[in-house]
């Protein structure tokens, strides 16, 4: 595995494979790798001839001073996994070689920041948006390959390359989960083991959202959802019923064809987001 910080380095490589037609898959992330991202980076080198994996904690997506500070870092134990990974080429570049100048970077990622984690997290799905357009604009791959555990930003990503004409397929992958059903996240390091177990009732209960549709309309569904979620040790910051691709919510079932629950609670100081199709 190649390591590159340094942009110019890095595409000096990438030029050379693509002056021989290798395809250039590339998985965005921000460390503290587990089976989740790993998933990402197999289908990667599955489907191109080499496959990029950055690792960039970026503090525009970072809404919060000390989630930021908090952020899972494993910095050695990533590049032991990535060796033994299928990954080719680790860009690990610096927040200085991401952001050089003090310039304001805006995009206007319109509604889809109106909602759940737009909502809560403001300026999160901005900040996740630049820095992806200036990955994207870095290393022009053929693939990119997001999971679908951060639904909202595969939404965000898919709308980027639509509206910026961008030649990058877009691939988006189930999410891994650990045998309870909790969602695998970098953010569970910062759990206790009984922790981990308490919060699988997020994925019992999107289990229960997704087998009680017939029975329930959406706003009834919701509210029994964060009810069987609030007699856990948890707080919810939302949940919604929401379309899969234009993330409105949704208010009657004839309205979506694609019904997806969408959670995000704190256990303790750890905030968990999670989502599941309402529908086969
Ligand atoms: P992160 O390092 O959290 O920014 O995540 C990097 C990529 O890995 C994103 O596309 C995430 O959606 C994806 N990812 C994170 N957790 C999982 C999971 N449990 N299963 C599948 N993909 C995941």
């Amino acid at each position: 595995m190649k390591v590159f910080s340094e942009i110019k380095l890095l595409q000096k490589e990438l030029n050379l494979l693509k002056s021989q037609k290798i395809s250039i898959g590339f998985v965005p992330t921000m460390g503290a790798l587990h089976m989740g991202h790993l998933s990402l980076i197999e289908k990667c080198k599955k489907e191109c001839g080499k496959c990029i994996v950055s690792i960039f904690v970026n503090p525009l997506q970072f809404n919060n001073s000390n989630d930021l500070k908090n952020y899972p870092i494993t910095k050695e134990k990533d590049m032991k996994l990535l060796e033994e990974s299928t990954c080719d080429i680790l860009f690990l570049p610096s927040v200085e070689e991401m952001y050089p100048k003090t310039e304001n970077l805006e995009l206007d990622i319109g509604l889809l920041e109106k909602s759940m984690e737009g909502l809560y997290r403001p300026g999160h799905l901005k900040g996740m948006a630049i820095v992806v357009s200036k990955f994207f604009k870095i290393i022009q791959p053929e693939k990119a390959y997001f999971g679908e555990k951060d639904f909202q930003q595969l939404a965000v990503v898919r709308k980027l390359v639509k509206d910026l004409d961008l030649k990058i397929q877009i691939v988006g992958l189930p999410t891994k989960r650990d045998p309870n059903g909790l969602a695998i996240s970098s953010r569970n390091l910062l759990l206790t083991e009984r922790e981990r177990n308490e919060a699988a009732i997020i994925y019992k209960t999107l289990v229960y959202a997704r087998r009680n549709t017939d029975r329930l309309s959406p706003i009834e569904l919701k509210l029994e959802c964060i009810k069987r979620l609030e007699e856990q040790p948890l707080k919810v910051e939302y949940l919604e019923i929401a379309d899969s691709e234009t993330l409105e919510v949704v208010r009657e079932w004839d309205n979506s064809e694609k019904p997806r629950a969408f959670v995000a609670a704190y256990l303790g100081k750890v905030r968990l987001i999670d989502n599941m199709s309402l529908i086969d």
